[in-house]
Formats: structure tokens, C-alpha cells, sequence
């Protein structure tokens, strides 16, 4: 017996139906994954509004955790037993699933599955874009959007590790309050006048880099944060993607614009491996914590979605099947 979430049409929240599907047998390069739990990310969002684009109909959900149930021909690095998770293969909130072997690593000891469905996708994310987008050094500053987030909390608390001077934006006091508890230097609201602020904070020089997340409605707002040559991470659209115009980039000193993904980054499978690696050793250390602070059965993927679509959320959400 399985069940999945599965997706008909694009649309709303109602459009993730809970249903049994069979279960799947490994093909060749592939491992069955007995789920034991499912995390939640902003792109199942777009995927299920048919921002981003899956033939219908589809599976949906990046990323989880389980044990190897089954493998398939070819499969030599992973057996069945072994404790997994893995982010960016569709069709995770399922109870079971195959993936691509290659795509799956062994969860540490330490590590349990709840936290591993949460932080790979999230944390493989941060860890790319504070050490390799823009390799952040000790003593910078840096401004994080949507910083109590479930990115944006791993983000901030890398960047602290590393040494950085940590301005974070948030929509709400309480937000506010969970952002500096995660040791970030500054918690700016939404509302605020966010380039006169980080004018102040830094004393007039601007920031070497911004990490937007939001998109729309902050894009221009982040590239009037920025020193001459400073960079522009735009990785994600919460309020809509960014349509502005190179135009706007002329006066504004000769800033970068990165438009980054976490496909490209763990494209190869060493690539990948690193990336989960230096993940694992960061939060075996204590230095990143991984904050579940919201949990749902798997069949209320529905439920969670609107949690997260009304920025109701933070740190990380986790589905249960
Ligand atoms: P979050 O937990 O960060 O949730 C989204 C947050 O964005 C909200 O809590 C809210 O924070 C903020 N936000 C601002 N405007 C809006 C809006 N109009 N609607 C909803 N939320 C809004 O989600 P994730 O950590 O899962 O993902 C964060 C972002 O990172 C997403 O855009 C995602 O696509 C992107 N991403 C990109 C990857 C890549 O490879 N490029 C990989 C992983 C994630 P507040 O209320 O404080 O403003």
C-alpha cells in the first residue's frame, strides 16, 4: 500500500489530492525510499501553481529522508537498510518513492530524519550561497531576506558562523525577535525604509552582496543596498518573480545580478556530495541548528502550503506521512 500527494491541474492549496498510487519498483539506477518524513519548500508552491512547469499529472516535493527499501540494477554505493535523504527529485510527498541514486546521500549518524527532510534542500541551498555564489567573509556585512525563514534562518546563523556582521529583514516584531535569537546583528521590518537603514548601519559604504529570496517586491529595494560592484543574489520569488529590466542597473555603480539555482550547484555528483558534507559538518558542530518549527501529516500538504503561502511560517516545516 502507497500514498502520494498528486497534483491534476495546477491551482490552489485544493489541488494536492491524497490518493493511493502503486508502489513503485526501482529501475535501473534507481532506490526505493520508504519516507519517513517530507520536507516543505517554496518551489512545491510553484510547482503546484504551474509557476514552474511539471507534466501533469505529477507527484510533487523535492525532498526527504527514509530508509533504502529496494535498489535497482547498477546501484552499487547505497543498499537496502541504509538511512537516506535527498533534495531536488519531484514527486517527494509520496510514502514511499524511487529516486535517482545519484541523487541521494547517507544521513549521518546524529542526524535524525526529521532534520535531514528539512535541511537539505534549504541548507544545500544557504550552504551554496554563502560559500560559493558569494564566498562571505569574516567581518562583511550582509543583508538576508526573509530571514526567519526556512533558507533565510540556515543563512543567517552560516553567515554569523563565519564571521559576518548580519542584517536581516523580516514582515513582523515577532519574526524580528526569532532573527536576532538565531544571531543576527540587525532585524529590519519590511516596512522600514531598508536602504536608509543599511546606510546607517554601515556607516555609508553599503553591502558587499544582498540574498533576496522575495523577488518582485524587493528586487530594486536590494540593488539600492549594494556598494559599487556589489552583488545581487536574486534566488527565489515569494512574491512573484522579478521582471524588472537590466535598465534599471545603469547609474547604480556597476552592481553583478546572480540569478542562482541549486540544480546547477550540485549538478555533479561530487558537487552534490561536498555540498551535503560541509551541511552535515556544520550542524553535527552546533553551529547551523535546523528549527522544524512547524510539522504536518503528509495527506494536510494543503494545509501546510497555506501556512507558508500567508508567511506564517518559519524555520523549516516538515510533512509526516
Ligand atoms: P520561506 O520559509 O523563506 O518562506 C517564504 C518567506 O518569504 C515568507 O515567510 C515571508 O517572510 C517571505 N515573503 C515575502 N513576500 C512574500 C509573499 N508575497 N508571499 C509569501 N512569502 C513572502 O521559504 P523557503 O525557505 O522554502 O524558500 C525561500 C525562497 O528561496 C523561495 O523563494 C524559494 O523559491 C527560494 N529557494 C531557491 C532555491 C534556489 O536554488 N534558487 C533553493 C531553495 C529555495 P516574511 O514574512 O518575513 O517577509
Amino acid at each position: 500500500m502507497n500514498h502520494a500527494i498528486r497534483v491534476h491541474e495546477n491551482g490552489g492549496p485544493e489541488k494536492m489530492i491524497w490518493e493511493e498510487v502503486p508502489l513503485p519498483e526501482p529501475k535501473p539506477g534507481e532506490v526505493l525510499i520508504r519516507q519517513k518524513a517530507v520536507g516543505l519548500n517554496y518551489i512545491d508552491v510553484y510547482f503546484r501553481t504551474g509557476l514552474y512547469k511539471a507534466p501533469l499529472p505529477t507527484g510533487i516535493g523535492m525532498e526527504g529522508s527514509g530508509d533504502v527499501e529496494a535498489v535497482g540494477a547498477g546501484v552499487t554505493d547505497l543498499k537496502v537498510g541504509d538511512r537516506v535523504a535527498y533534495a531536488g527529485s519531484i514527486g517527494a510527498y509520496s510514502e514511499a518513492r524511487c529516486a535517482p541514486a545519484d541523487r541521494v546521500v547517507k544521513i549521518p549518524d546524529g542526524i535524525d530524519y526529521t532534520t535531514a527532510a528539512a535541511m537539505m534542500l534549504q541548507g544545500m541551498t544557504a550552504q551554496f550561497l554563502v560559500k560559493r555564489t558569494y564566498p562571505v567573509k569574516a567581518g562583511e556585512t550582509i543583508l538576508v531576506h526573509a530571514a526567519a525563514g526556512g533558507v533565510g534562518s540556515i543563512l543567517v546563523q552560516w553567515a554569523k558562523a563565519i564571521g559576518a556582521t548580519v542584517i536581516g529583514v523580516v514582515s513582523t516584531p515577532e519574526k524580528a525577535a526569532q532573527v536576532k535569537a538565531l544571531g543576527a546583528d540587525h532585524a529590519l521590518l519590511t516596512s522600514e525604509n531598508i536602504p536608509a537603514r543599511v546606510k546607517e548601519i554601515t556607516g555609508g559604504a553599503m553591502l558587499p552582496v544582498v540574498y533576496d529570496s522575495v523577488g518582485k517586491d524587493t528586487f530594486l529595494t536590494s540593488l539600492d543596498c549594494l556598494r559599487p560592484f556589489g552583488l545581487m543574489i536574486s534566488y527565489g520569488n515569494a512574491s512573484g518573480p522579478v521582471t524588472t529590466d537590466l535598465g534599471v542597473l545603469a547609474g547604480k555603480g556597476s552592481l553583478y545580478v546572480t540569478r542562482p539555482t541549486l540544480n546547477t550547484y550540485t549538478a555533479k555528483r561530487e558537487d552534490l556530495v561536498a555540498t551535503a558534507n560541509d551541511l552535515f559538518d556544520v550542524v553535527l558542530s552546533g553551529k547551523v541548528k535546523i528549527n522544524v518549527n512547524q510539522t504536518f501529516p503528509l495527506k494536510d500538504a494543503a494545509k501546510a502550503h497555506i501556512a507558508l503561502e500567508s508567511r506564517a511560517t518559519t524555520g523549516s516545516t516538515v510533512l509526516l506521512p
